[in-house]
């Protein structure tokens, strides 16, 4: 049954409602699905069939019973390797955790799993979520649906490669500085990172705990509005997080009342011709369907990349302190205990992990630390003023922007330059620095390989860019 891969949420949901096919037969056809794909596009580093065929008789029995059944009741979806399942094993993309198995579930997966939701799998990504492309994965890289010879993009590369690939009706990622925007924008999917706080946290693998959130990769706004409305929402066991809507300021607006900020520095060197003509044709595109557009400021991004590059290795420093070879995961052989921390982690991680550590930790080293972290805390500060700015006092409602400067790239060419694949985060990571969400919209291809726009909330905002992104779909 082909065609059941091809429905979004709201469509298998009114099947399943109908009865016009069981949650078990479209578990069945997923399955099929991946088995076809997961060898040339490696998007599963685990799937989970015997969980997934109970998980859905457990749907269908519920169908059965009741009239009213929550919309993600029998939906198969796939999780990221870093976010905690109960009883599965959690890699985070690591041979460190090779053999780690969950105790527990996320606070997101266990909403899913209130709803009833069928978890097909668990999502190959890069190491620890440290990448753009999905290669610094222990288990070797995922590919691009669209062209297998180019990166799906990372670190939720699996997530966002299962959605495309039709391998999952959804899936969850995180993005601590792109890496649900990226890799959906790279596939053709849609992508939300949400505000800082709007999802608990509680369960996934900590990368850097000031930037990182849990989001979803669908094949559209409205899926990824059900995904967010079910898993958003204050956790006791996250005391970052906090109730959306206590915050929400303003409302969705209609188009003709909407003011789209276009930032000056988004548009100069270094993006990529195809990726400028495409952006300013979906601006156009908006434009014609009656939005206001105006031209903003934000001074300081190109200090943001900086930033970035030292607050989120100095956290993973200290996160992942805590893998020294007794704690969790692999350990080695050795004679002296100061040996095992030093073989376990020498052979447990890999070359981009060992890099940011060590950049870490140069930069929190007593003597460097006000040189380096608390100028970076100092700058994501203008950053995060900038967006204020650009939405309490210049008026506007959203902010576009390109997601990636480039369109997917070849697998390997990037890879050995580490400068220059931290460049391919340059427009995603003043977002999560200032804590904001952000909407990755698949608007056109080059060739064949996708393109996504950037919507820019103001904080807490997702319905707004949520219902910006629809409008675009619906047109
Ligand atoms: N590419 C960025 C990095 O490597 C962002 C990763 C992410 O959002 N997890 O740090």
């Amino acid at each position: 049954m082909e065609e059941l891969t091809e429905l979004t949420i709201s469509e298998a949901h009114k099947g399943l409602k109908d009865r016009s096919f069981s949650a078990v037969e479209l578990t069945k056809a997923y399955l099929e699905k991946i088995k076809e794909k997961n060898k040339e596009i490696f998007s599963f580093l685990a799937v989970t069939a015997d969980l997934a065929l109970s998980q859905a008789e457990k749907a269908d029995s519920l169908i059965l019973q009741k009239k009213e059944i929550p919309i993600l009741t029998g939906i198969p979806c796939s999780i990221k390797d870093n976010i905690l399942v109960e009883g599965l094993s959690c890699t985070a993309g690591s041979k460190m955790l090779k053999n780690y198995t969950a105790p527990y579930d996320a606070t997101a997966v266990k909403k899913l799993k209130s709803q009833n939701a069928v978890i097909l799998g668990k999502t190959n990504l890069d190491e620890f979520a440290l990448g753009s492309s999905t290669e610094n994965s222990a288990f070797g890289p995922a590919k691009n649906p669209h062209d297998l010879t180019r990166v799906p993009g990372g670190s939720s590369g699996g997530s966002a490669a299962a959605v495309a690939s039709h391998s999952s009706v959804f899936a969850l990622g995180s993005d601590t500085g792109g890496s649900i925007r990226e890799p959906a924008s790279f596939c053709g999917v849609v992508g939300l990172k949400p505000t800082y706080g709007a999802v608990s946290r509680y369960g996934l693998i900590a990368f850097a705990s000031s930037l990182d959130q849990i989001g979803p990769l669908a094949r559209t706004a409205e899926d990824c509005r059900l995904i967010f409305d079910a898993i958003k929402g204050k956790d006791e066991m996250d005391s970052t997080s906090v109730k959306a809507e206590n915050f929400v300021r303003s409302k969705s607006k209609p188009l003709k009342d909407l003011v789209i900020g276009i930032p000056k520095e988004y548009f100069v060197e270094g993006i990529s011709l195809e990726v400028e003509k495409i952006i300013k044709k979906a601006i156009k595109k908006y434009e014609e369907m009656g939005a206001n557009i105006k031209e903003i400021s934000l001074p300081h991004t190109k200090y943001a990349l900086a930033c970035y590059y030292i607050i989120a290795p100095s956290e993973v420093s200290a996160n992942l302190a805590r893998f020294d070879g007794i704690k969790y995961g692999f350990s080695s052989e050795a004679e002296s205990l100061l040996d095992v921390y030093s073989r376990s982690r020498e052979k447990g991680f890999g070359p981009e992990v060992k890099r940011r550590i060590m950049l870490g930790t140069y930069a929190l080293s007593s003597g460097y630390y006000e040189a380096y972290y608390l100028r970076a805390q100092k700058i994501r500060t203008l950053l995060k003023q900038d967006f204020e700015k650009a939405f309490n006092h210049d008026g506007v409602d959203v902010i576009f922007a390109p997601v990636s400067p480039f369109l997917p790239f070849k697998i390997g060419e990037k890879i050995e330059d580490p400068i220059l694949m931290y460049l391919v985060d340059i427009y995603t990571v003043s977002v999560n620095l200032a804590g904001l969400p952000a909407l990755s919209l698949p608007v056109d291809k080059a060739g064949n390989l996708p393109v996504g726009l950037q919507i820019i909330g103001n904080a807490f905002e997702e319905n707004k860019i949520l219902e910006v992104g629809k409008s675009y779909e619906n047109n």
